[in-house]
């Protein structure tokens, strides 16, 4: 399977260790032309902002937008969550989000004085918890009735999924579990 990790920003290369121990071999995207042949895709951690600039700069807002709307499957976390949602709080007035999936985000929503933490989580279709790595994470303050929550922390979603659309606030690719990722390729492949 060809599994394309979006690369312009952010914690893509963590992303791409994390799909080659599970056996497949990440395309780094940064141009329109990486996505040819891309069975889905992954949307990393980072900073949304700065993401969405280089994605209109890039020509690859419109390209990724076309291949969402035909059915691309795609996996975003953290910053990936909040380019995916379909309406974004505290962002910037020219920030861009894909809205496939019916989500209200605020950035940095967890506040300052948490705005780093870890929390070992149950998630739907995990057997153990999952340790996870929030860092300065969006909060969901709206959840679409299409849209399925996975997993919860203090009774917030934190992992959510829509169809072929999967998101979580935290930052899977940062520990050696890959039970997420792995989740996402067999929905995929
Ligand atoms: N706060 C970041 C943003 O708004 C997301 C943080 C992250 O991806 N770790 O994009």
């Amino acid at each position: 399977m060809r599994v394309g990790v979006l690369a312009v920003q952010g914690a893509f290369a963590r992303h791409g260790a994390a799909l080659a121990e599970l056996g497949v071999e990440p395309v780094f995207v940064r141009t329109p032309a990486h996505l040819v042949g891309v069975q889905a895709l992954v949307m990393p951690g980072g900073e949304s902002t700065a993401m969405s600039r280089l994605l209109m700069t890039s020509g690859l807002f419109d390209a990724i937008a076309d291949r969402l709307n035909d059915g691309l499957a795609v996996f975003g976390t953290c910053a990936g969550m909040i380019l995916l949602a379909r309406e974004v709080l505290d962002g910037r007035p020219d920030q861009r989000s894909f809205g496939v999936i019916d989500l209200t985000v605020r950035r940095n929503g967890y506040g300052r004085q948490v705005d780093s933490f870890e929390q070992d989580l149950a998630v739907s279709g995990l057997e153990d918890p999952f340790h996870a790595v929030f860092i300065r994470a969006p909060v969901v303050t709206r959840v679409g009735s299409a849209a399925e929550v996975l997993a919860e922390y203090e009774g917030i979603p934190v992992v959510v999924r829509q169809g072929r659309v999967t998101v979580t606030s935290f930052h899977p690719e940062l520990t050696e579990d890959h039970r997420l990722h792995a989740q996402f390729l067999q929905e995929v492949g």
